[in-house]
């Protein structure tokens, strides 16, 4: 397993808690924000391997951001994994529209996520 650098960002708090303790559980470093807006000025100073997006996010939203980031040749590269609602039908179409990469459903799996993790760092 290669230790990376990921952003997550998440707006519930304990959400954000319980993804950013597995991923240090795993060596990873982890980059967190509660909005877009705080995501945004974190990648002014750094540029992680992997963004963990909620999709819904108070402000501009995580389809927002994405399209953002995925227009921006600084970011652009970086894979977008977006975190939707199991209950929200349809997220993970807008999420792949918006330009993300691929999608985890919360509530997350606790042990099938690090596995997901790892396998997409092995495959960027
Ligand atoms: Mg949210």
């Amino acid at each position: 397993m290669i230790p990376a650098s990921i952003l997550v960002v998440d707006d519930n708090a304990t959400n954000l808690k319980l993804i950013s303790e597995l991923l240090r559980f795993e060596g990873h470093r982890v980059l967190a924000a509660s909005d877009a807006e705080k995501a945004q000025v974190i990648l002014e100073g750094a540029l992680p391997d992997l963004i963990l997006m909620d999709i819904a996010l108070p402000g501009m939203d995580g389809l927002e951001l994405t399209r953002l980031l995925k227009g921006d040749t600084r970011t652009g590269k970086i894979p977008i994994v977006a975190l939707t609602a199991f209950a929200m039908k349809g997220d993970e179409q807008k999420a792949l529209a918006a330009g993300c990469d691929g999608y985890i459903t919360k509530p997350i799996d606790t042990r099938a996520f690090p596995v997901f993790v790892s396998n997409l760092l092995a495959a960027s």
